[in-house]
């Protein structure tokens, strides 16, 4: 795929680092709008919709985790965190949070424009290759648009919602396995995954309004993975 243009927001509080990471990013071909607090942050991702952000995590006015579910909480946008904090619980903590991918500080520019690029390839093939609507009984997922409802109603999901349902639709009655999940909706293989996609599908469920114990769309495979099921 041919290299575009991505409007990227740089969330960083150094301003060394920022001066850096936008020459970086700017001769790369991108355009960088820099800010230092994480309410300036949100304000623009809102208002400007970039393409990506680049999060980091030690931020002056709200802590980085705060910030990147708030953040969830009004957009789908790509969110790349940049983080001295390195523990698996940590980790799991930021993708659970609803970041893309992570990097440890410290990076190149040239380390974080291999992880912007491979972030944007996906969004972008994502929307380019999703079918038009998936229908399973009463639940309908219209991928281009990033909607899903059930019975008529719209279902208010984050981004990672929506990505594990519409691929475990478009799988009806094949038993997806967590590490599929994780390597085909996250696009990562990590540590202490499973935690993570648990998580996720629970959140879904609720949404859907059924439990673990009386499942109707999603079906839990002890040991193997997760299933999505017709309930008609
Ligand atoms: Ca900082």
């Amino acid at each position: 795929m041919l290299h575009r243009m991505a409007l990227i927001l740089l969330v960083e509080d150094d301003r060394i680092i920022t001066a850096a990471l936008s020459r970086a990013l700017t001769d790369a071909g991108h355009v960088v709008r820099p800010v230092g607090r994480a309410a300036d942050a949100l304000k623009i991702v809102t208002e400007e919709r970039p393409d990506l952000v680049i999060l980091d995590l030690g931020l002056p006015d709200i802590d980085g985790t705060d910030a990147l579910r708030m953040m969830r909480s009004v957009s789908d946008v790509p969110v790349i965190v940049a983080t001295a904090r390195r523990s698996e619980a940590d980790i799991i903590s930021l993708l659970s949070a609803g970041a893309d991918d992570y990097v440890t500080k410290p990076f190149s520019g040239g380390h974080i424009l291999a992880r912007i690029n491979a972030v944007l390839r996906r969004a972008r093939s994502a929307v380019d290759q999703a079918p038009p609507e998936i229908v399973v009984g009463e639940l309908v997922i219209n991928p281009r648009q990033r909607r899903a409802e059930l019975r008529g109603q719209p279902l208010q999901l984050t981004r990672r919602e929506f990505d594990v349902l519409a691929y475990l639709a478009e799988r009806v009655g094949q038993v997806i396995s967590r590490r599929e999940l994780m390597n085909e909706v996250w696009n990562q293989a990590r540590i202490g995954e499973e935690q993570t996609i648990d998580v996720h599908i629970s959140w879904l469920r609720r949404k859907l309004g059924e439990t673990a114990a009386q499942p109707r769309f999603l079906h839990t495979v002890r040991g193997v993975g997760v299933m999505m099921v017709d309930p008609r």
